[in-house]
């Protein structure tokens, strides 16, 4: 049993991943590269490209799903908290990715969750969902209720059913071992419904692999996800296709924080951001630059480490062919960070009104959406 300190990463609560290397070692996270070649180049995510997708659990089955034009789920949901941040994006691109391949998505506001693990009231959690579906509509996912099925955990009966029959088969030491030990049985009992979560489209929909895209912060619940489906009490009842799983390393906080976190709000923007505040933030991004310009031209800079080069990687750089230039310029020392980081929110600005447009066309239907589940 792991204590605390232990733990490569506490999912249920501060999501830092404290060692990549030891998380895909011991989660059993298999390399994208086994499985990119099966997938035709003109189909591949952009992140499957630039590493930011790095590996995946049992993806083989769903890419014969996309090749075959077969059935398959896509699973994926929000923590209602706030506005929709930066961080959440890479999620949302993997998510319509999917979808755009043939997937049918199954969507969770995980509002039990939030109660948990924030204290938020259900109605607040509603609230907040409204203005995060028509982000996430906005950036394409598809609202026809034939592709998109949203719902959320105090209100779907499935999940909340199938996450009290799936903690029968689960013991407190196999919690503690995956999640650490929390003083609160509340967060188990919110894993156990994200359980619930990532197999509901096989039980409203029958067996069908299933993949869930995620950041390598929640490789636990992958893990528990499986062991439960392969129970042989579930694939007698429903034959579970183990569900298939990709990681994405996680965006780091812009300040040079290890993590983007609303608490830091210098670490982090939302789209809905006045835009002023956003180049206040880039202009105090950490970078990998040197400490003059005369130094960077010679000695050139280190895009690795840098805050505003990730932000081009994950979202706002859509040609690889103008990203790798811009790695190449800032290792030689031609690039320096000012102009770079003007290129950022420049980019960052065309985004976000391009978004907004999109966002304020969809709130009409977010709303309508959210007031019909509470009814
Ligand atoms: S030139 Fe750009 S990519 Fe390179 S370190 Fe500076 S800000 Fe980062």
């Amino acid at each position: 049993m792991s204590n605390n300190d232990e733990l490569i990463v506490d999912a249920l609560e501060t999501g830092v991943v404290k060692d990549y290397n030891r998380l895909i070692q011991e989660f059993g996270i298999e390399p994208l590269s086994d499985v990119i070649d099966a997938i035709p180049e003109s189909k591949q995510h952009i992140f499957m490209k630039r590493g930011v997708m790095f590996g995946h659990t049992d993806l083989k089955q769903v890419i014969e799903c996309i090749n075959n034009s077969t059935s398959f789920a896509v699973m994926t949901g929000i923590k209602p908290s706030g506005q929709y941040h930066v961080g959440s994006l890479t999620t949302a691109s993997e998510v319509v990715y999917f979808q755009q391949l043939g997937g049918r998505v199954s969507f969770c506001i995980a509002d039990i969750e939030s109660y948990v693990s924030s204290g938020l009231s259900f109605d607040k959690a509603a609230e907040i969902a409204i203005d995060n579906i028509a982000d996430l509509f906005a950036l394409g996912l598809d609202p026809n209720p034939d592709n998109t099925f949203i719902y959320s955990q105090s209100e779907e009966k499935l999940v909340q059913k199938y996450g009290h029959i799936f903690s029968s088969h689960v013991t407190l030491n196999t919690l503690k071992s995956i999640y650490g030990e929390k003083l609160r049985v509340g967060y188990y009992n919110a894993a156990l419904i994200q359980v619930a979560d990532i197999l509901l489209p096989q039980i409203r929909w029958g067996s069908m692999p299933t993949v869930t895209p995620i950041g390598a912060d929640q490789a636990p619940h992958a893990r528990l996800t499986r062991d439960i489906a392969r129970k042989e009490v579930f694939q007698e009842e429903f034959k579970f296709k183990l569900p298939s799983f990709t990681y994405h390393t996680m965006l780091q906080g812009i300040d040079g924080s290890e993590k983007m976190s609303k608490s830091v709000p210098m670490s982090v923007f939302s789209m809905d951001e006045d835009i002023k505040d956003i180049h206040k933030k880039i202009n105090n991004a950490l970078t990998g630059g040197r400490d003059t310009a005369a130094e960077q031209r010679e000695k050139g800079a280190n895009p690795e480490v840098c805050r505003v080069f990730d932000l081009f990687k994950f979202m706002f750089e859509s040609d690889d062919k103008r990203l790798t230039l811009r790695m190449n310029q800032c290792k030689s020392g031609e690039l320096l960070c000012g102009p770079c980081k003007k290129d950022l929110k420049q980019n960052i600005e065309e985004f976000q009104q391009n978004h907004l447009e999109k966002k304020s066309q969809m709130i009409e239907l977010s709303t309508e959406l959210i007031r019909n589940m509470k009814n």
